[in-house]
């Protein structure tokens, strides 16, 4: 992203020269890996909202949502989630899987927000009867329009068993993150999820990809229903670096008083 330097300090302009770049998306840049099938997922603080009509910097963000996604796919994996990550390399940055990326973006909701409460004209906050999963093709030029799971096979853009799989993995992520926040006081509002398809000895199978932090998901706070995620950003709520960090913080992954206490890498494992 041009016209920011945030998120990309001095030193670390010698280290990109020597990676190739695969891809740059609005919050993060893909280089290729040191090993074939794998590549770097680097963090930025950039943000973005409305299809990139609002664009700003949340300082540090990409620091602390780095860490939120190691923290959550690794929980993930350990219930037996497959998922593309392999490794946090450093602040900004995390080894993952090559894989080929499915173009939807799953978008699972236990409480009514967002463009559903638009949408259907229902009020934020209503709780679901029960958890919906919806679909949206990865179109920025078309503005990410819902799509069925019809679109998506008739499409191929998944065949209807890897659909199975997306849709039970969703299922089961929310199930588990769910109750993972529900532990520190957060109530998991909605989220959005990618997969990519991965092969592997012959076989090729879905696994979870891209990331998971307050960037793509609705986290309120189970006392008072304060916003803990780009919604404070979208809706110039204010003190989101702030809120970004309270996350980490209840999950147990930033020291009490703040990002200012990671050392590296040693510290915080
Ligand atoms: N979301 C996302 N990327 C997108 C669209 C949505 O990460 O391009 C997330 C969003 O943060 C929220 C959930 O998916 O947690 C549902 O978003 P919604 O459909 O309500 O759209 P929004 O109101 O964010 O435009």
């Amino acid at each position: 992203m041009l016209g920011t330097d945030a998120g990309h300090p001095h030193h670390w302009k010698k280290k990109m020269a020597r990676r190739r770049q695969i891809y740059e998306g609005k919050a993060k840049i893909l280089y290729e890996g040191p090993e074939p099938g794998t590549l770097v997922q680097y963090f930025k603080d950039d943000a973005t909202a409305f299809n990139n009509k609002k664009k700003g910097v949340i300082a540090g963000k990409g620091v602390i949502n780095n860490r939120i996604s190691e923290y959550l796919m690794t929980r993930l994996s350990e219930i037996g989630v497959p998922t593309h990550f392999v490794r946090r390399l450093n602040m900004r940055e995390q080894l993952v899987r090559e894989v080929e990326i499915i173009p939807v973006e799953v978008v699972v909701r236990n409480i009514v927000a967002g463009s559903l409460a638009v949408r259907l004209g229902m009020n934020e906050g209503t709780p679901l009867p029960r958890s919906i999963v919806e679909y949206y093709y990865k179109s920025d030029a078309l503005n990410d329009p819902m799509i069925t799971e019809e679109h998506i096979t008739a499409f191929g853009w998944a065949t209807p068993q890897e659909l199975d799989d997306i849709m039970s993995m969703a299922l089961r992520v929310n199930d588990f993150l769910s109750g993972l926040f529900l532990g520190v006081g957060i109530r998991l509002v909605d989220f959005k999820l990618e997969f990519g398809r991965l092969w592997e000895d012959d076989q090729m199978r879905i696994v979870l990809a891209d990331e998971i932090s307050p960037d793509s998901c609705r986290l309120w706070d189970m006392k008072t229903n304060e916003k803990m995620d780009k919604d404070r950003f979208r809706r110039d709520l204010g003190n989101v670096e702030e809120a970004y960090q309270e996350v980490a913080r209840r999950l147990g992954i930033l020291p009490e008083s703040g990002p200012r206490d990671i050392k590296g890498p040693a510290v915080m494992q």
